[in-house]
C-alpha cells in the first residue's frame, strides 16, 4: 500500500504524516516539523476517520436537501441582506482548521466581491495579540525564526506554554536538543505548575499577568548590566530610551515571584546569548496579551538576539493553519499577502490583481465584536465555517443566544451534532482531513501539503468549493472560477508578484505558475520565497525591519494594575495533551479519552479547603453570565485564588462541562483577543 505525506490537523508544530488507504497513520521521517515523530493525538488519527456523527448531506432546518436548492437559499439570504442594508450586515466566523485554499476564497468573497471586512476567525482567539505585537514591533506579523533555533539555543524561556501538552513534538525536539547538549537550560514561566514545568531547569510561578513586570525587570538590567547590543539598537531600533524608562517605573514585585527568583531568571537571560523566548496563550489569551508580547519582544531587540541561529522571540500557534489564516488576510482587520486595510495603495494592489468590484476599506468585527453585533441584531446573514463558537468562545451561552437572534445562519461542518449547527438554519457537508486537499502553515512558516488518501461522504464537499459555488450564485462568477486548490494557490502566489512592491515579509512569488503536478508534489517549504530565491530561514538579523524607517520599535509598557473584583477566582482554560478544541475528531478515540475522562477543575489544597471542597467533589463555576459543574481535583499545581479547566467538553460529552459558559467576553483593546485565561469567577461546592 502507497503512502501519501500529509500533515496533521492539530496544533501549529504541523507535522508531517504519512497516511495510507486503510487508517494506518506514521510520522513522516522527512518533513523537517517533525522527523517522524508524532504525538498522542497525531497517531491516532486513524481511528477518527469513521463517518459515524458525519454530517451526510445539506439541511435546511431540520430536513435533508440537495445541494443546489442549499446553495441557492445561502446566495439568496446573503444577496437579500446586502442589497436592503450594505455589506456589513452579513459576517463570516471561520476557522484556523481551514486550508490556506479555504481561507483565501472565504477572506476574497467577503472583502473582494461582497465589500465588507466582516470576516474573522477561531485563530482571534488563538494569537492575535502576537499578530499585533509583531506588527507594533516588526511593522509586519514576522515569525523571526524556526524550529532549528530549538536545537541551537543555550537557553529556551517558555511564557505561558505547556509545550509539553500543546505541541508535544516541538517538546520532544526539545527534550532531545537538552540530552545531547545538558548544559542548555530551559527555564518555565507560568503561573500554573505543569507538565511542561516538571521537566525544566526553573519553573517560575509568576502572578498571572505579571509577565510584563517581569520582562520590564529583565530590560532594566540588561542597561544596567551593560548588556545592550548598542551598535544594533543604534542602527535599528527605535523607542529605546522610552522604553527603558518606562520599565524601570515598573515593580518588579508585580510579577509574583521573589526576589532570588527573578535575579536566577535575569542572571540567566542576560548570561546566555543564544536565547530563544518562546510564548503562547498564556501571553496572548490575556486583556493585556499585546503588551506582554511586546515586553518580551523589548528584550530580544534591547540586546539584538533576534533572526540569528539559536536566538529570538518565537510565538507558537495553537491552531494547525493560524498562520496560513494570517497570510490570507483571515482576520477581520488585515488583507492577504500581510497588507494593510487602511493603505489605499494596498488595497488597490489586491483589488486589482483580483479585479475585485469592491474592495474592504475598513476593518470589520474581530471575533467577540461579531458576536455581540449578532446579539444586537445588526448582522443578518452569519456563515460559520467549520468551527464550533457556541461551545469555544468565551461567554458561550451569550455567544449561542446571538447566533439564534442572526436571521439567516449557516453552518459548515464535518460532523451533524454541534452546539452550533443546532442552531443554524442551513447545514452545509463539508469534506474533512484526509479527504481534502490543500496546504497549511505551521508556526515556523513553513507551507506544507495535507493531501487526501481516503474518500469522504458522497455528498460532502471542500470548503473553498462550497464558498465558490455560493459566491457564483451571488453572481461573482468570474472571481470564483476555481476548479481546483491548485488554481487558487496559483492565483494566492501571484497575489504576491503584484504586491511585492511593497516590500513586506510575506511572499511566496517562487511558486507561483506551478502545474497541478507540481503543487501536488509541493515539498514541505517555508516563506518566504520569492521567484529566482531561495527560502529565507530568517528574519531581522541584518536589521531590516518593515517599518517605514526600516526599523523596529520598542514599546513602553505598563504591567497592569491588580483590580478589586467580586468573584473570587480567576479562571485559566485551556487544553488538555489528548483532546483538539471541541472534540470532534479527538472525541472520537476511547484511546485518547482513557489520558482524562471528563471535565475538572485544578484548585490548590489551600483554596479547596476554604470553600469545603476535596478531591472527586463535584465544583460550580461561575461567571458574570453562565456556570459550570466540573469534578475537582486538589493540586498544588494550581495557583491560590486561580482555577484551571479545560475547554474541550461540548453538550454531546458533558452538559455541564463546557466552561467557556463561566468565561467573560474581556479582550485584549489592542488585538481583539479574549482572556481566556483571566475570567473572574466564584466557586462554590456542588
Ligand atoms: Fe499533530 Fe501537533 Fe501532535 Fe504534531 S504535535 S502530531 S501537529 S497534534
Amino acid at each position: 500500500m502507497k503512502a501519501v505525506k500529509t500533515t496533521c490537523p492539530y496544533c501549529g508544530v504541523g507535522c508531517g504524516v504519512l497516511a495510507f488507504a486503510d487508517g494506518t497513520i506514521k510520522g513522516d521521517p522527512d518533513h523537517p516539523a517533525n522527523f517522524g515523530r508524532l504525538c498522542s493525538k497525531g497517531s491516532a488519527l486513524g481511528e477518527t476517520l469513521d463517518f459515524e456523527g458525519r454530517l451526510l448531506v445539506p439541511q435546511i432546518g431540520k430536513r435533508d436537501a440537495s445541494w443546489n436548492e442549499a446553495l441557492d437559499l445561502v446566495a439568496s439570504k446573503f444577496r437579500d441582506a446586502i442589497d436592503e442594508l450594505g455589506p456589513d450586515s452579513v459576517a463570516f466566523y471561520v476557522s484556523g482548521q481551514l486550508l490556506t485554499e479555504d481561507y483565501y476564497v472565504a477572506n476574497k468573497l467577503m472583502k473582494g466581491y461582497i465589500g465588507s471586512a466582516n470576516i474573522d476567525t477561531n485563530s482571534r482567539l488563538c494569537m492575535a495579540s502576537s499578530v499585533a505585537g509583531h506588527k507594533r514591533a516588526f511593522g509586519t506579523d514576522t515569525v523571526p525564526g524556526n524550529y532549528e533555533d530549538l536545537d541551537q539555543a543555550d537557553l529556551v524561556v517558555l511564557v505561558g506554554s505547556n509545550l509539553a501538552w500543546c505541541h508535544p513534538i516541538l517538546f520532544q525536539r526539545l527534550v532531545a536538543a537538552k540530552a545531547e547538549r545538558p548544559n542548555m537550560r530551559v527555564v518555565n514561566i507560568d503561573p500554573r505548575r505543569t507538565a511542561t514545568s516538571d521537566l525544566t531547569d526553573l519553573h517560575l510561578a509568576i502572578k498571572p499577568d505579571g509577565d510584563a513586570a517581569l520582562f520590564n525587570a529583565l530590560l532594566t538590567e540588561i542597561e544596567a548590566r551593560g548588556a545592550v547590543n548598542t551598535p544594533y539598537v543604534a542602527a535599528h531600533v527605535t523607542g529605546f530610551d522610552a522604553t527603558l524608562t518606562e520599565a524601570r517605573v515598573s515593580n518588579p514585585k508585580d510579577c509574583g515571584l521573589t526576589h532570588a527568583e527573578i535575579a536566577e531568571f535575569i542572571d540567566l537571560w542576560i548570561g546566555t546569548e543564544k536565547t530563544v523566548t518562546i510564548y503562547s496563550q498564556g501571553v496572548n489569551q490575556s486583556a493585556v496579551g499585546t503588551d506582554k508580547v511586546n515586553a518580551i519582544l523589548n528584550c530580544h531587540l534591547a540586546t539584538g538576539r533576534i533572526g540569528r541561529a539559536g536566538m529570538g522571540p518565537f510565538s507558537v500557534t495553537g491552531q494547525p493553519n493560524a498562520m496560513g489564516g494570517r497570510e490570507v488576510g483571515g482576520l477581520a482587520n488585515m488583507l492577504a499577502n500581510h497588507l494593510d486595510l487602511e493603505n489605499p495603495a494596498h488595497r488597490n494592489a489586491v483589488q486589482n490583481t483580483w479585479n475585485a468590484p469592491v474592495i474592504a476599506d475598513h476593518a470589520g468585527l474581530k471575533a467577540v465584536d461579531l458576536f455581540q453585533a449578532c446579539s444586537e441584531g445588526k448582522i443578518k446573514a452569519l456563515w460559520v465555517i467549520s468551527t464550533n463558537p457556541a461551545v469555544s468562545m468565551p461567554n458561550a451561552a451569550f455567544v449561542s443566544q446571538a447566533i439564534e437572534n442572526v436571521p439567516f445562519t449557516v453552518v459548515s461542518d464535518i460532523m451533524a451534532d454541534t452546539d452550533t449547527g443546532a442552531l443554524a438554519d442551513v447545514l452545509l457537508p463539508a469534506t474533512g482531513w484526509g479527504e481534502k486537499s490543500g496546504t497549511v502553515t505551521n508556526s515556523e512558516r513553513r507551507i506544507s501539503r495535507q493531501r487526501p488518501f481516503i474518500a469522504g461522504p458522497e455528498e460532502a464537499r471542500p470548503d473553498w468549493q462550497i464558498i465558490c459555488d455560493v459566491a457564483k450564485r451571488m453572481g461573482y462568477a468570474e472571481g470564483f472560477n476555481f476548479t481546483s486548490p491548485a488554481q487558487i494557490f496559483d492565483e494566492y502566489a501571484k497575489l504576491s508578484t503584484a504586491t511585492e512592491q511593497f516590500g513586506k515579509d510575506f511572499s511566496i512569488s517562487g511558486l507561483a505558475n506551478l502545474s497541478e503536478e507540481e503543487y501536488d508534489a509541493l515539498a514541505p517549504v517555508q516563506w518566504p520565497i520569492k521567484k529566482g530565491q531561495k527560502p529565507q530561514a530568517r528574519f531581522f538579523a541584518n536589521g531590516r525591519f518593515f517599518h517605514a524607517d526600516g526599523k523596529a520599535k520598542m514599546l513602553p509598557i505598563t504591567p497592569p494594575r491588580s483590580i478589586d473584583t467580586p468573584y473570587s477566582f480567576r479562571l485559566n482554560s485551556g487544553r488538555i495533551r489528548d483532546q483538539w478544541h471541541t472534540m470532534t475528531r479527538t472525541g472520537k478515540t476511547a484511546r485518547l479519552g482513557q489520558h482524562i475522562s471528563e471535565p475538572f477543575a485544578e484548585i490548590h489544597p489551600h483554596d479547596a479547603e476554604k470553600i469545603g471542597v476535596s478531591d472527586a467533589a463535584l465544583l460550580r463555576i461561575s461567571g458574570r453570565n453562565g456556570s459550570a459543574i466540573l469534578r475537582v481535583m486538589v493540586t498544588e499545581r494550581a495557583q491560590i485564588g486561580s482555577l484551571f479547566a479545560p475547554m474541550h467538553w461540548t453538550s454531546t460529552f458533558s452538559e455541564n462541562g463546557r466552561i467557556n459558559h463561566a468565561g467573560d467576553s474581556q479582550v485584549d483593546p489592542i488585538s481583539g483577543q479574549p482572556a481566556l485565561k483571566g475570567a473572574q469567577v466564584t466557586a462554590v461546592a456542588f
